[in-house]
């Protein structure tokens, strides 16, 4: 597993930077921010109430996560658009024991349709992987396309430049959509059924994003974005790839699914 470059400073920097730019995201991506800059605190909190060792169950931490959540939460209602607005209030009312329920039923059968279920146990897989402390109540296949240390669905696709390490898979990583840790994954596969021929694989750019991609199969109907770091070495992965919000669009409007809708539910 890679180790959390950059870590949840550099995504709240990236995200304002690409807001600056007032792109057709800007709104977007100065929520992004906000949300981004709430999970660093939030996984400072959590890293704290942490033990020295934790055992990887959510069920010992969940006393942990639930105290430092609705400070989370109500930072983020205070920003964000009212149905999400909305759903964080019902969350601030529920009780804690409502709360765990509503964590531990998302870290066995994760949604991306979830924000703060996703929201709030992304940084606490990542305390996690931080403390090289595997997921121990996390049982979801371990399938190859799925995350290695806690079994999340890719979020998206790196391009590194190929060093002597990485000939063997070209250089692609999967990002997991829980953790945010990354794995290697052939260069010609896709990353849903497992395609792997070449002719049923189509990627698809657009000049206003040089360094994202949309790879697509035909087989399964499914994509993921690639976020091209040969083109762009200061991309923030998990955060230009919401920046490419408006390739979203142009793949559902061809007929492609997402793999994994990012946390905005893109
Ligand atoms: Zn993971
Ligand atoms: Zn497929």
């Amino acid at each position: 597993m890679s180790s959390d470059a950059g870590g949840w400073d550099g995504r709240v920097r990236r995200a304002r930077h690409l807001a600056a730019k007032n792109d057709s995201a800007a709104a977007l991506l100065e929520f992004y921010a906000v949300v981004l800059t709430c999970q660093g605190d939030l996984a400072r909190s959590i890293r704290a109430g942490l033990p020295a060792r934790p055992t990887g169950s959510l069920e010992d931490d969940l006393s942990i996560v639930c105290r430092a959540a609705p400070a989370f939460v109500g930072a983020v209602v205070a920003r964000a658009p009212e149905t999400l607005a909305a759903e964080g209030r019902r969350l601030l009312d529920a009780s804690e024991r409502l709360l765990g329920d509503a964590l531990l039923r998302w870290w066995g059968a994760p949604s991306d349709r979830e924000f703060f279920p996703k929201a709030i146990l992304q940084p606490y897989a990542r305390s996690l992987a931080d403390a090289g402390v595997t997921p121990a109540d996390r049982t979801l296949p371990r399938t190859n396309n799925r995350c290695p240390f806690c079994g999340g669905s890719p979020q998206l696709a790196i391009l590194d430049p190929v060093t002597a390490s990485a000939v063997e898979t070209g250089g692609r990583r999967l990002l997991c959509a829980t953790c945010l840790g990354t794995w290697p994954f052939r260069r010609v596969l896709c990353a849903r059924c497992g395609e792997e021929d070449e002719h049923k694989l189509a990627y698809f750019r657009s000049p206003a994003f040089d360094h994202l991609r949309v790879d697509a199969c035909d087989t399964c109907r499914h994509y993921l974005k690639t976020v091209d770091l040969t083109r762009l070495g200061v991309a923030v992965p998990l955060v230009d790839e919401v920046a490419g919000a408006p390739l979203d669009v142009w793949a559902r409007e061809h007929g492609y699914e997402k793999i994994e809708l990012n946390l905005l539910g893109l």
